[in-house]
């Protein structure tokens, strides 16, 4: 082993799992702890300016100014008394994280002092340079206003000394920048739809929530390991190392017993999760080894957007207490999984009913199997949408790779839930029965039985997939914003829900029984959308072959798939729920294309860097050895007999040389390509172009490097190997 890297494998090994003091209360008591929640509100502001804040965080009301003064004069007080000294605009942009300025809560007395201070204007709205920040075009540096106004649905909590405020983030001419203002903006959309489809069932429904419970999957690499692999600090992933000669072949690391170190690190985040408020419950190892996933209970999804987004980041700070480094990257290590974030997601009402899950009366499970099939439909119709929704530079490893899940959106619904919509499509009006409904109704519905929906009837494969109450959608990426995701399947469901409606509602005109009408139009769809359904191998040939003739997306290039964003249905879609505008849609695309090109653009600078000044000089270096070993056995043996001896060393020696030649003339080439590839102004063709001619160059060298580790003295080899960053913990 060379010199550095014996000393970080050798401290690694040597890392002893940090004692974490639980806090002496129950999670009970110290569950947001950090949090400004309606307790708080409760005790630090005026009782009318509690219940008016309330009123605008569960029913969207606008938030009278006149207040915001008290308000801010009240959380700045809480803030201050956790030891709080500055405040921050808390957003997320068009990158992967998010985004923040600290200010202190100060300002000059008038008197030649300083005294602490924080106004509901500050509160409410601010002015970040927008132009700083990825905006498609939106903004110019001329230009460059755009201002983050406070998102009271979701609470301001505090962050080591910073009291943190949620917000939005948008140009001044009133485009999103960020994820949350047109997540906002989809939950509204879908909050009306299906209240007015609830109302055929239950006319209280007064408001239908998005609930999204995310399961987030990472691995954790030892600090000094992660440190002395450039890729990985770089790019958030091995641009090469060879598989170690065990992987996950066993199996034996999923659910396994979960390592000392690693334990310590999760108690610890989920003490700083649960202070933040952040209803953490589920932690166990994943398949791959030093892979790991962690699951809160679901939430309303605007919140659970942004607990995500802020567990990431506490992820990352809580891994460094204990000598780790968290990868979100979905694909670090090649030959073993990567990672996702499996979004689950439902809808649920004010009166306490899963939209998504079955009931006891056939007028309940008539009511579930109108939500089921409108999202099938949604997922049918914008299922090119729903892919792209998902794609990065980064999840475009996961996809279509042989593992969770394919690059092409279908949805698995178990034996049950199949059976009864093909009983419902196969039914004719003749056979239905007529059954009592609640309040005395005569409802003549096909039998629907009993709908007990287990979910032990699982399918790994499948990227949408319904699992008892709700639709899990598991293509979404480990690293990803689920907010993306979110926006547009609740955007598709709440464009369906409208068409249904309205599709229900002309039958009912023309003097159809409203039962009647809602099972004709919901045996429709379920024949229109069936080509989505699909319970088989998502990564079987014959499933692309079958795919593509049901007229499913089968597009695999990730700047191409985000095309779908810019089509005439999903520009339709997204203005009719006023979700996104053309021009928002287009600048995002912008943004994306250039997102994809610089990712690629930095891991060929890296890879290249790291051929020049570690695996070329390492791989000669050892080659010299050989040939003076073979110079040298001429002079011991004699020249026949040392020729013999020699024949291994000396086929070793020409592999390294082919393999160097090849590896530099293709770094050279990767060089020209980019050269090439920089010049095209179109963002589009650019992110195009790095996709087919630089990205595979990435694999072809990468190949042959991984082949030099197997043939070099391990002594020799610098960077960390696959087997000390997998299995060492
Ligand atoms: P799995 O068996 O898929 O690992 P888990 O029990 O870990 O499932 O739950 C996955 C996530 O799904 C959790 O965050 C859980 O709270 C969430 N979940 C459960 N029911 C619902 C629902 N109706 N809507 C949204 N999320 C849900
Ligand atoms: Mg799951």
């Amino acid at each position: 082993m060379s010199k550095l890297r014996f000393r970080v494998v050798e401290k690694a090994f040597q890392s002893k799992p940090l004692e974490v003091s639980a806090p002496t209360e129950r999670p009970s008591e110290y569950f947001g702890k950090y949090v400004f929640n309606r307790e708080k509100m409760f005790k630090y502001l005026p009782s009318t300016v509690y219940a008016k804040l309330v009123d605008a965080m569960d029913n969207g009301a606008a938030l009278d100014r006149s207040i915001a003064d008290q308000v801010a004069e009240g959380m700045k007080r809480w803030a201050m008394e956790l030891g709080a000294t500055h405040y921050t605009h808390w957003f997320q942009p068009l990158t992967e994280g998010t985004a923040e300025k600290h200010d202190a809560f100060v300002e000059h007395d008038g008197k030649g002092g300083m005294m602490e201070e924080f106004s509901g204007k500050l509160l409410v709205q601010q002015e970040p340079d927008a132009s700083s920040f990825p905006n498609g075009g939106i903004r110019n540096t001329f230009e460059a206003r755009g201002y983050s106004a406070w998102d009271p649905s979701s609470p301001v909590f505090v962050v080591d000394d910073t009291l943190c405020i949620p917000t939005v983030f948008i140009a001044y001419t009133g485009e999103s920048l960020d994820y949350k203002a047109p997540l906002l903006k989809a939950l509204r959309a879908v909050n009306k739809a299906a209240v007015d489809v609830c109302h055929y069932f239950n006319p209280e429904v007064k408001k239908v929530m998005a609930y999204l419970g995310w399961e987030q999957e990472y691995f954790l690499v030892d600090e000094g390991l992660y440190a002395a692999r450039p890729d990985l600090l770089l790019t958030g992933r091995t641009l090469m190392g060879h598989e170690a000669s065990k992987n996950q072949q066993l199996e034996d690391h999923y659910f396994g017993a979960i390592p000392a170190r690693v334990a310590a690190f999760m108690k610890d985040l989920e003490i700083q999760a649960l202070e933040l408020g952040i209803p953490v419950k589920t932690r166990h190892n994943e398949v791959a080894p030093n892979q790991f996933e962690l699951a809160p209970i679901f939430e309303e999804c605007n919140l659970a957007v942004d607990h995500n987004m802020l567990i990431m980041s506490l992820m990352r700070k809580v891994a460094r207490t204990h000598g780790f480094r968290v990868l979100l990257h979905e694909k670090p290590f090649k030959g073993v999984n990567g990672s996702g974030k499996h979004n689950n997601w439902s809808l649920g009402t004010d009166t306490g009913v899963l939209l998504m899950g079955p009931g006891k009366t056939s007028e309940e499970n008539l009511r579930f199997i109108t939500f089921i099939v409108n999202t099938l439909m949604a997922v049918y119709r914008h299922n090119g949408l729903l892919k792209a929704s998902i794609m990065s530079a980064t999840n475009a490893h996961r996809l279509g790779a042989n593992e969770a899940p394919p690059a092409i959106i279908s949805s698995f619904l178990g034996t049950q839930l199949s059976k009864v919509l093909d009983h419902m499509e196969d039914s004719s009006t003749n056979e239905l029965i007529s059954l009592g409904g609640k309040h005395g109704m005569k409802l003549d519905i096909p039998q629907i039985p009993e709908l007990l929906i287990d979910n032990t009837d699982r399918n790994r494969t499948s990227p949408f997939a319904f699992t008892g109450n709700r639709f899990e959608f598991r293509a979404v990426g480990s690293e990803a914003n689920c907010a993306s995701a979110m926006i547009a399947l609740n955007t598709a469901v709440a464009e369906q829900l409208v068409e249904f409606k309205a599709a229900v509602d002309a039958l009912i005109e023309k003097g159809e029984p409203k039962i009647s009408a809602i099972i004709q139009v919901i045996r429709e769809y379920i024949k229109i959308c069936k080509p989505i359904r699909f319970d088989g191998n998502g990564y079987s040939e014959e499933w692309k072959a079958e795919a593509a003739k049901r007229g499913l997306d089968c597009e695999t290039s990730c700047p191409v798939i985000f095309d779908q964003y810019l089509t005439e249905d999903s520009i339709k879609m997204f203005e009719s729920a006023g979700v996104m505008t053309k021009k928002e849609l287009e600048a995002r695309n912008e943004v994306k294309w250039e997102t994809y090109t610089k990712k690629i653009q930095i891991e060929a600078r890296v890879l290249g860097d790291l051929v020049m000044n570690h695996i070329v000089p390492v791989a000669t270096e050892y080659q010299s050895k050989l040939i003076d070993n073979v110079f040298k056995m001429k002079s011991i043996f004699s020249a026949e007999e040392a020729d013999k001896l020699s024949a291994e060393n000396k086929a070793i020696i020409k592999e390294i040389a082919e393999r160097t030649s090849y590896i530099k003339e293709h770094v050279d080439a990767m060089v020209q390509a980019r050269k090439i590839a920089n010049k095209i102004t179109d963002e589009r063709e650019k992110a195009i172009a790095y996709h087919d001619t630089i990205a595979p160059m990435l694999e072809e060298i990468r190949y042959h490097i991984d082949k030099l580790e197997l043939i070099v003295d391990d002594q020799m080899w610098t960077l960390p190997k696959y087997r000390e960053l997998l299995f060492i913990r």
